[in-house]
């Protein structure tokens, strides 16, 4: 047996011999000449071979040795074909999960009129820092910092690569060897062991931390202002919420307290949006407006969580600390890049023109149980059909995700599917490694679709997965 295994290992061919035959193929003469890259050939070569030795090592078939000599250039063809057009790295994925912002898949979408900004943007030279009306050199943060100051009342805004970068940017330029101080019950881990405190040390900034977990007062602010003081900072725990015996300082008391001490005070609130959420029966959040009403000299936010737009670090606030933070050498290794300004502007402006409601996030947040059950029934409708799963449809709940407003659950309209053969495991799986990958939620024996986050199109393909199915 071994013997024969041998044998046939050393009768495989070597890569040059390999490629000597497919020239000496009159047929795939043109092979390897027509417009193909060689050393691409040999790399296919040198897979097949690879295969040819893992089957006769599994003793799988005879294939490899036996393989008649002609065969070669078609199966080296096919193997190039797949190479020169390989199934991307970055996919599509249909989110049936109900999750609106899920991190891992890519929190916020761009609404399609303003994908298709971007893309034209992506095609074209802009005038990405360039003032047209001067022809002069022009900066990229006055395409957006107008917009931003309109919508949030502020005096001056700035935009970097995400939220923790405007973090950092901001302990890096007020607080470099100093001291920021902190509530204990705002030192929040952001997900991906992100944390607050490590932000704060990478930008050099010493924390002092005050209170307890679940109540900060006032003097526990004042007690531990010092000469090294360099900030007071309000982190918004948009992720979880403390409740019962708690009590946290409201922005405005940290003002006061800021400019009777002369110190600045600056928050991070997280998530960020202009939508208080009341209007859909949300625990009312904190927007960006009431916050820099509220008098605090810089505010950040993130720009694909609720504010519904691509990742970005949004700064806004008084002039003299934005200009401040401009100077700062850090935002050239922080800047954001014009796709990414781009989508911003798009979304600010549709915030500006009063179409705040029709970007995708809102969107899929505001809809009406009726349109939601309506969505469910047009999925059970198509997978009905099939003869190899159950499908009825329910009401469930969705989550917000991104971190924001953790504790509503979203009362939606679910499709759940019950494999006939199979757990529901594997159905799962195969579900997620189908050509679009679709995400489902496992309830029990059942796989739910959530059709709050589904678009156009993905009812279709989904039912055409669900057809493939055993
Ligand atoms: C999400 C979040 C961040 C991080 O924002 P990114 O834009 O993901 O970098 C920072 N702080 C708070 C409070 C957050 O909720």
């Amino acid at each position: 047996m071994e013997e024969d295994k041998q044998r046939r290992l050393r009768a495989l061919p070597a890569v040059h011999e390999v490629l000597a035959r497919l020239e000496a193929e009159a047929e795939f003469g043109p092979f390897l000449t027509n417009k193909r890259s060689l050393p691409r050939i040999k790399h296919c070569v040198r897979q097949l071979l690879q295969k040819a030795r893992e089957n006769v090592y599994s003793n799988t078939s005879d294939w490899g040795e036996d393989v008649e000599a002609e065969l070669w250039p078609w199966l080296i063809d096919e193997l190039y074909q797949a190479l020169a057009n390989p199934e991307t790295n970055l996919r599509r994925v249909i989110n049936a999960t109900g999750v609106v912002l899920h991190t891992n898949c890519g929190r916020a979408l761009l609404a399609p009129e303003i994908a298709r900004f971007v893309a034209a943007q992506a095609e074209h030279y802009s005038n990405l820092e360039l003032n047209i009306e001067t022809g002069e050199r022009g900066s990229r943060y006055t395409l957006v910092e107008q917009l931003l100051c309109e919508l949030s009342g502020a005096e001056a805004a700035m935009v970097v690569n995400n939220n923790a970068a405007a973090v950092l940017l901001m302990m890096n330029t007020f607080a470099l060897g100093k001291e920021v101080v902190v509530s204990r019950g705002e030192l929040v881990e952001v997900g991906g062991s992100f944390r607050i405190p490590e932000v704060l040390k990478a930008g050099g900034a010493k924390l002092v931390e005050v209170g307890s977990t679940n109540k900060t007062w006032y003097r526990d602010y004042e007690d531990a202002i010092s000469t090294e003081t360099a900030l007071l900072l309000k982190v918004h725990t948009s992720n979880y919420r403390l409740e019962g015996f708690t009590h946290a300082v409201a922005g405005a008391e940290l003002v006061e307290l800021g400019e009777k001490r002369g110190i600045p005070v600056m928050e991070d609130l997280g998530s960020g949006s202009f939508f208080d959420g009341i209007s859909l029966g949300f625990p009312p959040e904190p927007t960006v407006q009431q916050t820099v009403k509220a008098g605090l000299d810089l505010v950040t936010f993130s720009g694909d969580k609720l504010l519904g737009g691509p990742q970005a670090g949004i700064i806004v606030g008084k002039r003299c600390f934005i200009d401040r933070l401009k100077t700062n050498q850090l935002t050239r290794a922080l800047r954001i890049d014009k796709l990414t300004l781009a989508a911003l502007e798009g979304t600010l402006r549709m915030y500006l023109n009063g179409e705040g409601g029709e970007i995708p996030v809102w969107r899929m947040l505001s809809y009406s149980s009726q349109e939601l059950k309506a969505k469910a029934e047009e999925l059970k409708t198509v997978l009905e059909p099939s003869k190899t799963i159950s499908v009825e449809i329910r009401e469930d709940v969705s989550q917000v995700g991104g971190g924001a407003w953790p504790t509503v659950n979203l009362p939606t309209w679910v499709c759940s599917v019950r494999p006939k053969q199979g757990s529901v495991n594997e159905l799962e799986k195969f579900l997620r490694l189908g050509p679009a990958a679709i995400l489902t939620r496992i309830q029990k024996d059942w796989i739910l679709f959530d059709v709050r986050t589904l678009l156009d199109g993905d009812i279709e393909d989904i039912a055409q997965r669900i057809n493939d199915w055993k």
